[in-house]
């Protein structure tokens, strides 16, 4: 894949994040505005906890990929996007096209889950 389209890609990706984000009441840094409030709809303060937990879930989450793209573009100004961060190999065609946010290649990201 071309890095102008992997870019372009990346880059609606991106305002998809933020804008799932921004829905959720939190900033690109998934940071909750203040208190959340989940309205009279909760019956008791354990399921008003319960729905915050999974909300900060989902929320960590898009802040994880937000972060993956953010690294991808930078990779693309920097040249060096398509080789894997840690061992510098080529990132698979099949796999960038996938997941063009990928930097690393399918080796080190099974190797160590948390790369
Ligand atoms: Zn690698």
């Amino acid at each position: 894949m071309p890095h102008d389209t992997a870019k372009t890609r990346l880059t609606s990706q991106r305002g998809e994040l933020v804008a799932q984000l921004a829905e959720l009441g939190a900033s690109e840094t998934g940071d909750l505005g203040g208190e959340v409030d989940f309205g009279e709809g909760f019956a008791d303060a354990a399921a008003a906890t319960a729905e915050r937990t999974e909300l900060l879930g989902i929320i960590d989450a898009l802040v994880k990929r937000l972060a993956e793209v953010d690294a991808a573009l930078a990779r693309i100004t920097e040249g060096t996007y398509g080789r894997c961060a840690n061992c510098g190999r080529e990132i698979g065609a099949a796999r960038l096209e996938h997941r063009p946010e990928s930097v690393h290649c399918i080796d080190c990201k099974a190797a160590n889950a948390a790369v």
